[in-house]
């Protein structure tokens, strides 16, 4: 039994991913931006939707859910905390809770930056983490609500995590946080490579994600800064870069 996740491009830049494990055949959805590409990609798959997981509150990422919702009776689950802020929730999860998608799980990890009520899903069976704008491919999530150190401490929760573990991001940034990222570490042999891949599938129109988190942490600035001080001084490089 395992997970695996596709990406649904939805408005300019977003990605909403689907969810499908192949025990007991559940189905989820997570951060669905717009409803109508998501019943497409549903549609065409399993004609049925059993959870839509919210990462966090803004419309890019929950617009779609009401209607998806209606259509198709799935459970909706969100982080307890932001629920005056977000649809409806069926289930309200936190830190550490494991919602049951089919034979497999989801666990939460509350990651305050982006926003204070952000959270991530990770599944073990699949390696599969969905960090909403918390963590995106050579880059992470802007801080609108939290600190630096809030966001430092949030993605060090991401530590333990193997190599091999997929990252399945918000948003297709990757191009333009290459560059960024670049001018950080202009020697990064890793980091060469992964631009130079990156140019290439986005010459094509092709998705630069899901990325394995090993990659990440050789390559990202915001994965391999060693203290909040470090973080906090990259991303205000980053928000006037
Ligand atoms: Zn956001
Ligand atoms: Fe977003």
């Amino acid at each position: 039994m395992t997970v695996t996740a596709q990406a649904i491009p939805m408005l300019s830049d977003n990605y909403s991913w689907l969810l499908r494990e192949d025990g007991a055949g559940a189905v989820g959805i997570v951060d669905p931006a717009e409803a109508k590409p998501a019943i497409d990609a549903l549609d065409a798959a399993a004609g049925k939707l059993d959870f839509i997981f919210l990462t966090h509150h803004h419309p890019d990422h929950i617009n779609g859910a009401p209607a998806l919702a209606a259509r198709y009776g799935a459970k909706i689950v969100g982080h307890g905390a932001d629920a005056h802020r977000l649809p409806p929730l069926d289930i309200s999860v936190h830190e550490g809770s494991l919602v049951e998608f089919g034979a497999a799980r989801l666990r939460v990890i509350e990651v305050p930056g982006h926003t204070l009520g952000h959270i991530a899903y990770y599944i073990a069976d699949g390696g599969i983490l969905l960090p909403g704008d918390t963590l995106f491919s050579l880059g992470c999530g802007r801080l609108f609500e939290g600190t630096a150190a809030q966001m430092f401490a949030s993605l060090a929760k991401f530590g333990d995590l193997p190599d091999d573990t997929l990252l399945c991001c918000g948003h297709e940034y990757t191009e333009s946080n290459a560059r960024f990222a670049l001018a950080m570490e202009p020697g990064n042999e890793a980091l060469i490579a992964r631009a130079a891949e990156i140019k290439a599938l986005r010459a094509k129109k092709l998705p630069t994600l899901p990325v394995s988190l090993g990659l990440e942490r050789a390559t990202n600035p915001f994965l391999r800064a060693v203290d909040a001080g470090e973080f906090a001084r990259l991303r205000a490089a980053k928000d006037h870069f």
